[in-house]
């Protein structure tokens, strides 16, 4: 009870912006087209490391949808939201995918196979060593 499996993305990856538990796979971008009420949004083909909260009827400007909200499995913090079902037919598309919040997640550049969760929430930049 209560043990956090984190799963760790290969490739390039979107993170937790307050935990840098990774979230979701560049490449499993589905649209970055989408808005919130924070701004910028992400739909995923699916996305890693997070609970669904309850599942409540929303009503967005592309119709009714069943959504639940996204909590990263490590900070808690809300992340997006997950399209459970979608009652407009043209919208079915979105079923079973993850939107993240631009403001939640920040963007990997290129890493390299050297690679750790950081469960630390400050970040450390430790390259100002003179060669
Ligand atoms: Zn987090």
């Amino acid at each position: 009870m209560g043990r956090i499996f984190v799963v760790e993305l290969e490739g390039r990856s979107y993170r937790c912006r307050f935990c840098k538990t990774h979230l979701a796979l560049v490449s499993d971008v589905f649209s970055k087209a989408f808005h919130s009420r924070r701004g910028k949004a992400y739909l995923f083909n699916k996305a890693v490391n997070v609970n669904v909260g309850t599942l409540e009827e929303r009503m967005m400007l592309s119709g009714l949808h069943t959504v639940g909200d996204l909590y990263c499995c490590c900070c808690g913090q809300i992340v997006g939201w997950k399209y459970e079902v979608a009652h407009e037919k043209s919208q079915q598309y979105k079923e079973g995918k993850c939107v993240l919040e631009r403001v939640c997640i920040v963007d990997e550049p290129d890493f390299c196979s050297e690679f750790y969760i950081d469960t630390c929430p400050t970040v450390t930049v430790s390259d100002s060593e003179d060669a």
